[in-house]
């Protein structure tokens, strides 16, 4: 991201409403089975139109995952990343059941009177020379949906995995595309449909690339200070080569990369710990794996590329405030920190900070100052039971209990209070399961998860993916409708 002149901070949401995003989902689907719908060419026996319907709606959706990536704020800006990542995770095997949908049509059942048949048409997807795109789109598809659900358990780098999922996606995309375009049934219409729908996702994906592999090195930002402020944890601070700043919101992220490796490839997602209108952009680092294991090697001044601003995680309210971090998670409560005492705000504060020790604990330095500005008095916890008189005063034992929660919301109306919560899966889930059950509505609760991986789903991640499942169910709608009508 070249940095821009600054901008006031707006409250403004970036991308779309998630109900827009579901209709226009929909309406995607359903368009290239509209030329065959309209001109009454194509398919018209049963089991075809059933084939062609859930072959249409695999492709688009397919297709779609290319701009469900995270990279697109029209897409992710109102529902956040990672329930983002979770509907790009789960569409690819409902677009897998579609195609399976897609072939058993294809082959048809049994029948007793051509016994041979059967065979015939399996032996014919198989190795009729015509269909070479689709069986390579089926195998690649197949590949990407397995590795992808079992990613967390492989025993491979994540920036292996994640180099051969792009890779093999691009190849994916062009199959089906090629297999639309030369399979469909509905005449010219459709194949221009389906080049439009396919320069409508790669041009934006290209163009995320693009935009890194053009910018001259002296755009990009550069490492001001690196030092370790905490068990395993560092502290990082960039500046812009030149004037301006990034604008960007209290509690958003970028996707980073260092040094000569600063094609989106190399990207990892950091959350800005500090407010927009400081100069420079702080990040919090954990090591965590291969790359931030060796954060403390990078040598100051090297080149940071930066893609921002992402992310949902931002404080919408007016009323009182809970914020609730845990371990690293306080990197973009620090951000939201600094905001609220930098803008002067008014706003009714309570802040937790929880952490597996005091020694995994970022400095009061960071946070004391705000919370002074602020009068707010930090609730810190340790999950150590040695640590509860730690160098930092008087400590809750962990982990976040109820009872603390209870007593964060001391004297306050929950259904006016808006949490946000930053820390490990299962402390997000329950402070955001238990703030419900204390009465603030789900839409004043927001949390952002630091890893994609499936964990113990909260309440309102459950009512998310009732949503997707409404969504998909629509779809499938659509493919039933294509067939009968
Ligand atoms: C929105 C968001 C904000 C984040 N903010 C922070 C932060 O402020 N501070 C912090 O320390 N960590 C943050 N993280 C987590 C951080 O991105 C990962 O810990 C880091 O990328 C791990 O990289 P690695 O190569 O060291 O670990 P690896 O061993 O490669 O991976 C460990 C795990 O980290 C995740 N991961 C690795 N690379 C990526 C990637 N490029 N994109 C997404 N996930 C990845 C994967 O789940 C992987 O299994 C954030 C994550 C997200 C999604």
């Amino acid at each position: 991201m070249r940095p821009t002149a600054m901008r006031p901070t707006s409250p403004k949401r970036r991308g779309l409403p998630p109900l827009v995003l579901a209709v226009c989902y929909a309406a995607l689907v359903a368009l290239p089975m509209l030329p065959s719908l309209i001109s009454g060419t194509g398919h018209w026996q049963g089991a075809m139109r059933l084939a062609s319907g859930a072959g249409i709606a695999a492709a688009v959706m397919l297709l779609l995952q290319m701009v469900t990536s995270g990279r697109f704020e029209a897409i992710s800006g109102r529902i956040g990343i990672d329930l983002t990542m979770a509907f790009h995770k789960w569409a690819a095997p409902i677009a897998l059941l579609l195609v399976v949908v897609h072939l058993l049509a294809l082959i048809g059942l049994p029948d007793p009177e051509r016994p041979g048949r059967l065979a015939r048409r399996v032996d014919f997807l198989l190795t009729a020379p015509g269909f070479w795109e689709a069986r390579l789109a089926l195998v690649l598809l197949v590949i990407l949906v397995i590795l992808a659900l079992l990613r967390e358990r492989l025993s491979m780098r994540y920036q292996f995995w994640r180099a051969g999922h792009a890779v093999a996606a691009v190849a994916l995309v062009g199959a089906v595309v090629w297999h639309a375009v030369t399979a469909g049934s509905g005449g010219a219409a459709e194949r221009w449909i389906w080049i439009a729908l396919a320069l409508a996702v790669t041009v934006p994906a290209a163009s995320v690339y693009a935009a890194r592999f053009l910018r001259p090195a002296s755009h990009c930002w550069r490492l001001e200070k690196i030092r370790r402020v905490a068990e395993r944890l560092w502290l990082l601070e960039i500046v812009p080569a030149g004037e301006g700043r990034l604008s960007f919101e209290p509690g958003q992220f970028a996707w980073i990369a260092f040094g000569r490796k600063r094609l989106p490839l190399h990207d990892h997602p950091f959350s800005m710990a500090s407010a927009p209108d400081e100069p420079g952009l702080r990040f919090l680092v954990q090591e965590a794996g291969d790359f931030t294991g060796r954060i403390g090697a990078l040598e100051r001044g090297i080149r940071v590329s930066v893609d921002a601003p992402h992310g949902s995680f931002v404080p919408r309210g007016q009323g009182p405030l809970i914020l609730v971090a845990g371990g690293v998670g306080i990197a973009p409560i620090l951000a939201i920190l600094s905001h609220l005492a930098r803008s002067g705000s008014d706003r009714t504060l309570r802040f937790l900070y929880a952490a597996r020790s005091t020694a995994a604990m970022v400095p009061p330095a960071l946070y004391q100052p705000a919370c002074d500005a602020l009068g707010v008095v930090p609730v810190l916890v340790s999950d150590r039971p040695e640590d509860q008189q730690g160098p930092y005063g008087p400590l809750e034992r962990g982990p976040v209990s109820a009872a603390l929660l209870e007593r964060a919301f001391a004297g306050l109306d929950p259904a006016a209070c808006e949490v946000m919560i930053c820390g490990p899966g299962p402390m997000m889930t329950f402070v955001a399961d238990s703030a419900l059950q204390m009465g603030v509505p789900l839409h004043q609760i927001s949390y952002e998860r630091f890893s994609y991986a499936a964990g113990h789903a909260s309440t309102k991640d459950r009512r998310v993916l009732r949503r997707f499942a409404a969504l998909w169910g629509a779809v499938l709608g659509l493919v039933l409708l294509y067939w009968r009508v």
